[in-house]
């Protein structure tokens, strides 16, 4: 009986695993029709200078747009894309889809920079560098005005050296790592890598106003400043946790409280308005992940 039902649980296992994987090439499929049919495509988040109040960038951010209407969070195929090369085709797609947008608005708002989020499985190319430029550059986009995320991995620690960043760099990008104070080994990386400026993580804002998250996100600040980085503080939600960040020395400020991410369209209605942070409409918030 005991043997029977370990072959059994094993044939179970087998059965529900393949099931996963045709189901999960199906969604690549999907995914990569999606893509070539332009289905995915960015939508904008506000990036906020904590002291003027004004919004100074926009990130970009993937959105799934179904025939049929439905909007699909990254949470729900980003890790699908991250598995092959179909991420690659993703991010130059959102960014090139994002330097038109961007070059557009340019005419109300000269100095508006671009942040899109670049995976680490670009570094594994040998010519990451043409592609990316080219993006950003056949837009009429100058790689000046727009700021490349890197999300801090165990696999980006393995993928990107100092000469990568540099090569970025040198090619007139700036290169923020994303999620700051969620990977490890963040300071030793921090310190090795010619980055721009780092992306308080959300997790980190959550705790603002908290001893130990004023005393961690001073901390972030003091080394950033010190090496004459930028710090932007993710996920803030309310004006006090704004101005904490203020106060604590953070630059950039990004969250609900001045807007979620919106469709293009709706931008320009954002930086029309003087006052950002009373203009919030959490109702365009999109699903939680
Ligand atoms: P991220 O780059 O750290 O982006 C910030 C995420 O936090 C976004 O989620 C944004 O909608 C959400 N967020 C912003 N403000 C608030 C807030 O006040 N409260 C809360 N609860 N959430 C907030 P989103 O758009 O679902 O994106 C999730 C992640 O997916 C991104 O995290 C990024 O790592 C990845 N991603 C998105 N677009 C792309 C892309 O084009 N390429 C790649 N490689 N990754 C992408
Ligand atoms: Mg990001
Ligand atoms: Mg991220
Ligand atoms: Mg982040």
């Amino acid at each position: 009986v005991e043997f029977g039902s370990v072959v059994e649980d094993q044939l179970d296992l087998m059965r529900r695993l393949n099931e996963q994987r045709q189901v999960g090439s199906v969604l690549t499929q999907e995914l990569a029709q999606a893509i070539r049919g332009g289905h995915i495509i960015p939508w904008y988040q506000p990036v906020v200078d904590l002291d003027s109040d004004r919004i100074v960038g926009v990130e970009a951010l993937a959105r799934w747009q179904h025939p049929e209407g439905e909007i699909t969070n990254p949470a729900r195929f980003i890790p699908l894309a991250e598995d092959s090369d179909l991420i690659i085709d993703l991010d130059l797609t959102i960014i090139s889809l994002a330097a038109r947008d961007v070059v557009r608005w340019h005419a109300e708002r000269p100095d508006l920079r671009l942040s899109v989020n670049l995976s680490g499985r670009h570094f594994d190319r040998d010519d990451f560098l043409t592609p990316i430029a080219s993006a950003v550059t056949d837009a009429g986009l100058s790689p000046e005005a727009v700021d490349l995320e890197l999300t801090e991995t165990k696999h980006l620690g393995e993928r990107v050296t100092s000469g990568l960043v540099h090569q970025l760099r040198d090619a007139g990008f700036g290169v923020w790592l994303d999620d700051f104070g969620t990977g490890w080994s963040s300071l030793e990386y921090l310190l090795r890598m010619p980055v721009s400026g780092v992306k308080i993580d959300r997790a980190l804002t959550l705790a603002l106003g908290s001893r130990i998250g004023n005393a961690l996100t001073t901390a972030v600040t003091g080394l950033t400043s010190e090496l004459d980085l930028k710090t932007t503080i993710e996920g803030v939600e309310t004006r006090r946790n704004a101005q904490i960040a203020r106060d604590l020395g953070c630059d950039f400020g990004q969250g609900y409280f001045w807007s979620p991410p919106v469709p293009a369209p709706d931008l320009p209605r954002l930086w029309a308005s003087s006052t950002n942070g009373s203009n919030t409409d959490p109702s365009r918030a999109t699903a939680p992940n």
